[in-house]
C-alpha cells in the first residue's frame, strides 16, 4: 500500500515535469517564431487603394481610380522585389477587402488594411491612389504623411522629390502633412499616401493609363523608398 502510494507520487511528479517541459518548449517555439518573422527591415507594404465595388475617384471619360492604382502597384512591387525587398500587397486583383454581406463595406475594407499592416509590421507602407479635382487644369503627384510623424514626413519628402523629378513636373508640389486620413491615423508603421496624379486632368489621365508613365511613377516611388531606407 505504502509502496503503491510512493510510486503514485513519483508518477505524478514525472507528469508535472513533462507538462512543464511541454509548456516551456511551446513558449520557446513561439519566441523563435516571433524572432524568425521579426526581421522586417526589408519588408515594404504596398496598399492598393479601393477595389471591387469601390471604384475610387472617377476621372475623364469615367476612368476609375481602382484599376490605375493596381496597375501602378504591380509595377512598384516588381521594382522593389528587384531591389531585394519583400513586398506585401493589400490586394492583387479587382476586389475590395470587405465581405460581400458586410453592412459597412468601406469601414471593413479600411480596417482590414490596417490589420494587415499590424500583422506584417513592414518597415514602411505606401498607399497608392489617384487624385481628382473640379478644376481639370490641376495636375501633378501629391504625397501625404501623418502630420505628427517625423519619419512619415521624411519618407514623404523623399518620394515627392523623386516623383517631381522623375515625372518632370512643371509646378512641383511639396509633401503634405495630414491628420484626418484613416490610414495615416491608424497605421502602426510609417505610411505615405501617394496620389500619383489627377484623373480629372485630361493630359495626366491619359498618361496615367500608359505602361510607360505608370512605370515612371513606380520607379520614382521605389527610389524614394530606397533613399529613405538608406538614411
Ligand atoms: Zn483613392
Amino acid at each position: 500500500m505504502n509502496y503503491m502510494k510512493g510510486y503514485g507520487m513519483e508518477f505524478l511528479m514525472a507528469c508535472l515535469l513533462l507538462v512543464s517541459f511541454l509548456i516551456l518548449s511551446k513558449q520557446a517555439a513561439q519566441v523563435a517564431g516571433t524572432m524568425s518573422t521579426a526581421d522586417n527591415s526589408r519588408t515594404v507594404l504596398v496598399d492598393v487603394g479601393h477595389g471591387g465595388a469601390d471604384p475610387g475617384m472617377i476621372g475623364v471619360g469615367g476612368l476609375e481610380e481602382k484599376g490605375i492604382n493596381l496597375q501602378i502597384a504591380v509595377k512598384l512591387k516588381a521594382i522593389l522585389e528587384e531591389k531585394g525587398y519583400t513586398v506585401v500587397m493589400t490586394r492583387e486583383e479587382d476586389k475590395g477587402l470587405y465581405d460581400e454581406d458586410s453592412r459597412n463595406q468601406k469601414a471593413q475594407d479600411m480596417q482590414r488594411r490596417i490589420a494587415i499592416i499590424k500583422e506584417c509590421r513592414p518597415v514602411l507602407c505606401v498607399s497608392i491612389h489617384q487624385n481628382s479635382y473640379q478644376d481639370s487644369e490641376v495636375y501633378g503627384p501629391q504625397v501625404f504623411y501623418y502630420e505628427d510623424s517625423a519619419q512619415g514626413k521624411e519618407l514623404g519628402e523623399l518620394i515627392q522629390k523623386e516623383l517631381n523629378t522623375g515625372l518632370e513636373v512643371a509646378r512641383p508640389r511639396v509633401a503634405k502633412g495630414n491628420k484626418t486620413y484613416y490610414l495615416l491615423k491608424r497605421s502602426e508603421s510609417v505610411l505615405n499616401i501617394v496620389e500619383c496624379g489627377f484623373l480629372t486632368n485630361p493630359k495626366e489621365a491619359e498618361l496615367l493609363q500608359t505602361e510607360e508613365y505608370q512605370k515612371k511613377v513606380a520607379e520614382a516611388v521605389a527610389k524614394g523608398i530606397d533613399a529613405y531606407l538608406k538614411e
